[in-house]
């Protein structure tokens, strides 16, 4: 019996790690059904209200009309059509670089950076709470891995004296699962002291951050020289699909060459980029939906300290309220979710132990009413658990 996978997943279900899919039923919206069962959710990563946007459906809409539906073949071959490469030249515009490299996936572009970067004899410096695709990466490249004490530049600076090779120091923006800024000018100063490079994934930094929301590199007023390779995802914010990386002519053209999830996979739907490209355009115009979204934060962390939550050092629309175990994270969603409420509980492995958390997302597209709701169904079931004893050893 080679492959147990019933006791594999018995543990997972004994550890309250199993993992369960909630079936959305509508598009994403603040007012979903899940499950048959009508909730507010406070757990989607599409921050600015973007996804459902008429003006960004009907971009994809005469897209498909325009372009088809698939990309039909790799960029290499002829799959590189003409909305992916105005969508890659207006990236590049809003990030200040000279190019943009357009991906289906962070996860793939994430893949594609690194490991086109560093080998075997090289290093990869990370933050020990980088999003898992940026690990992955890491360790795919076969280059030295180390991961640094999470945000801090000093043991950065430990590790990278004993760095070999070509060194990348790698980044999230804003850390996913804390919702904290990355200390970039610090980050960036010490690599820079070591002739080393720094990417920054900031999936969750473009569209919340910068006044034109051009994200943490935008906020910290930080260019080429400070971030070589700067990846951006196109499904949180962005409201769309797909990712991105930008920087230099000689970095673009290095993955083009040498980047294997770049190269051996189908481009996509061209109709998407053609969505992208508006979105792009209502993302750094219309900028009140970054000033409601920052009141909406600015609401919910004061109701929750009043409540007494245990929040985390995060200006950004994440903001995770610490529970401690696994089990009394899913309480509390389950209690959450009975009064018509969505949220994620978030648990190791995801996060590291005795650290679960339940994940609130904030988007441009919830109203300030939809917060008090929130705050107010939030007390209720945190002062009714913290009434009980915690069964959990
Ligand atoms: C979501 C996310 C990714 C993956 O992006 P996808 O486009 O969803 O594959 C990569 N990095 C970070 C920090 C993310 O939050």
């Amino acid at each position: 019996m080679p492959f147990d996978l019933h006791s594999r997943l018995a543990e997972r279900r004994c550890a309250h790690l199993y993992r369960q899919r909630p079936l959305l039923e509508t598009p994403q919206q603040p007012e979903v059904i899940v499950d048959g069962q009508p909730l507010l959710g406070f757990c989607s990563n599409d921050y600015l209200g973007l996804a459902g946007h008429r003006e960004v459906i009907r971009a994809m809409q005469q897209g498909a009309d325009r372009w088809g539906v698939g990309g039909g073949a790799s960029h290499l071959v002829m799959g590189h059509s003409t909305p992916h490469h105005e969508l890659e030249e207006a990236l590049a515009e809003f990030t200040g670089r000279p190019r943009a490299l357009l991906f289906s996936t962070g996860y793939m572009a994430n893949l594609a950076a690194v490991t086109a970067l560093v080998g075997a004899g090289d290093t990869v410096l990370e933050d020990r709470i980088n999003h898992a695709s940026l690990l992955d990466a890491g360790l795919l490249s076969g280059a030295r891995f180390s991961r640094y004490l999470h945000n801090d530049a000093a043991s950065l600076a430990k590790r990278l004296a004993k760095a070999v090779g070509n060194t990348l120091v790698v980044t999230d923006g804003v850390f996913s699962m804390d919702g904290d800024l990355a200390d970039l000018p610090a980050l960036c100063a010490t690599a820079k002291a070591s002739n080393a490079w720094v990417m920054v994934d900031d999936a969750h930094g473009f569209g919340p951050l910068g006044a034109n929301g051009g994200g943490i590199v935008e906020h910290f007023g930080l260019g080429i020289d400070d971030v070589q390779v700067l990846v951006g995802t196109l499904g949180k914010a962005f409201g769309t699909a797909g990712a991105f990386v930008a920087g230099s002519e000689a970095l673009i053209e290095t993955l083009i060459q040498f980047a294997r999830p770049y190269i051996y996979t189908t481009s996509q739907p061209p109709a998407v980029a053609c969505a992208t490209l508006k979105s792009l355009e209502l993302l750094r115009r219309e900028t009140w939906r970054r000033d409601h979204l920052n009141r909406l934060v600015a609401r919910f962390r004061q109701g929750a300290a009043d409540i007494g939550l245990a929040l985390m050092d995060s200006p950004t629309p994440i903001q995770p309220i610490l529970v401690g175990s696994s089990e009394r994270a899913l309480e509390l969603s389950a209690a959450l979710r009975e009064r018509g409420i969505l949220v994620g509980a978030i648990r190791p492995p995801t996060v590291p132990v005795g650290s679960a958390r339940l994940r609130v997302t904030f988007s441009a597209s919830h109203t300030e009413a939809q917060v008090e709701r929130l705050l107010d169904i939030l007390a209720e079931c945190w002062n009714r658990l913290a009434e009980e004893p915690e069964a959990d050893a």
